[in-house]
């Protein structure tokens, strides 16, 4: 007699789910029942630990009681608003309180459902912007390899990543040239890469296309794909300088680096360092609705796009279910239970404590490479020898294969074939990131 289990392995075919190559994944599906703090149970009663917070979204843990009440109340009030017709108080009073943890000079924000559309609304915005202000072709954006922006066809073409990710869909949108990123990984006999030759091919980059062609210089602040890597403060204020000069936005993709995950509210106040428009997601809901902003610098919007019916200069671009009432409930608790519990500083302890582990326990195998990272946020590269600092041959997918080990052995996270991401929910306690951590060296 088969089980529900069974039925459930046996009907996730109808799905099509994330970068899954599904015959495979239906032959060991990961279908989750429940959850709660940093542990995940799946249909057979098999628990993990989120070492990767989702992946970087669930910032206040599973089953967070506060977060839940509050959605829980706002279904009965209203579950929808059309943005077209109107806004939800709920959202009035999320965007006043999501003001507040936003950089200063940025409290006009655009709510929106996912990250490919917080980078999609920031393309068009800067697009429009600079159309309303006398620069009709400013249109080109400038981005960094390896850095992902969304998978929309905007965003895909923001984004810097190679691989069928990307070039299955070509051709591409026109206007997007890329810079190689601001890595600081040296691995051997490789060139040295700094992020201020990036910064410096910046400034060439612009002035070759001509300055009067670019719109906007997009970067993840500390990118994921390209291995968690963190630039310099001064590379920050280098491309912040850049862009002023040639009045090209600076636009912060910081979906996976806001809402505490870096050590402050979000990566341009870690840094120091504020963009023009910065999109943010993920953890903004902490998982517990679809939701997603663009925020942008507020003269921007009352010099461009502020103006009486018949101007006709607002910003013609919306989505359903844009500042959705569920959503902003959602948003706001977030913010409540980032503030009661101080999460940023738990999370910033917790992932230097991460940090030093790493360093330690992945040195005595001898084959630690680098770990990098910021507050909540960080990553172990590894290498096949210590001294030369030779990676392992890309076909070993020696961080894949300890990816699926560390799923039979109940931990989640993100790997990639030379590096492993550690993103626990900000909740972690160091007792909990040990646990991980113990797993992560039986299964290395
Ligand atoms: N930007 C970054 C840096 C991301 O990591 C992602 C998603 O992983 C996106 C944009 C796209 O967000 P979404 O998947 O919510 O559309």
């Amino acid at each position: 007699m088969s089980t529900d289990s069974d039925n459930l392995k046996h009907d996730v075919r109808h799905l099509m789910l994330d970068l899954q190559q599904m015959k495979t994944f239906c032959e060991k599906p990961l279908i989750i029942r429940e959850a709660e703090g940093i542990h995940l149970t799946d249909i057979d009663g098999m628990r993990y630990l989120d070492a990767v917070s989702g992946i970087y979204v669930a910032s206040v843990g599973h089953g967070e009681p506060r977060v839940i009440e509050a959605v829980r109340k706002q279904y009965e009030r209203v579950a929808f608003v059309a943005p077209l017709h109107g806004v939800s108080d709920t959202a009035v009073r999320y965007g006043k309180q999501l003001a507040e943890v936003t950089p200063d000079g940025m409290d006009t924000i655009k709510l929106l459902s996912g990250g490919s559309e917080a980078t999609e609304s920031a393309l068009k915005f800067a697009r429009q912007y600079h159309r309303q202000t006398g620069h009709p072709h400013k249109y080109k954006f400038i981005a960094n390899y390896t850095a992902y922006h969304g998978g929309t066809l905007g965003a895909m073409s923001m984004s810097g990543l190679g691989g069928p990710r990307k070039s299955m869909y070509g051709p591409l949108l026109e206007g997007f040239i890329h810079l190689p990123p601001p890595k600081t990984f040296k691995p051997a006999g490789g060139e040295p890469w700094s992020d201020m030759r990036t910064a410096d091919q910046l400034e060439y980059v612009i002035e070759q296309e001509g300055p009067e062609s670019i719109a906007a210089y997009i970067i993840e602040p500390i990118s994921n794909t390209g291995g968690i890597i963190v630039p310099s403060v001064e590379y920050f204020q280098r491309v912040r300088e850049t862009c002023t000069k040639h009045n090209v936005l600076l636009i912060y993709d910081e979906i996976i680096t806001g809402m505490g995950r870096v050590g402050d509210w979000f990566a341009a106040q870690a840094f120091g360092v504020a963009p023009d428009i910065l999109c943010i997601g993920k953890g903004l809901s902490g998982g517990y609705a679809p939701l997603a902003a663009m925020v942008v610098r507020d003269e921007l919007h009352y010099d461009a796009f502020w103006g009486e019916l018949e101007d006709n200069i607002h910003f013609a671009h919306g989505h359903t279910y844009g500042a959705n009432p569920i959503a902003a409930a959602a948003g706001l608790a977030v913010i409540d239970v980032i503030r009661d519990d101080d999460l940023i500083a738990r999370g910033r302890d917790t992932g230097a404590h991460i940090r030093d582990r790493l360093t330690r326990d992945v040195a005595e195998l001898g084959i630690l490479g680098e770990v990098r990272g910021k507050g909540a946020l960080s990553c172990v590269e590894f290498v096949r020898d210590m001294a030369t600092k030779q990676p392992f041959p890309d076909e070993h997918r020696f961080g894949k294969r300890v990816e699926s080990r560390l799923l039979d052995a109940g931990v989640i996270t993100r790997c990639d074939p030379h590096w492993v991401a550690f993103a626990p929910p900000l909740i972690t306690t160091t007792d909990q990131a040990d646990q991980i951590l113990d797993i992560f060296m039986q299964c290395l």
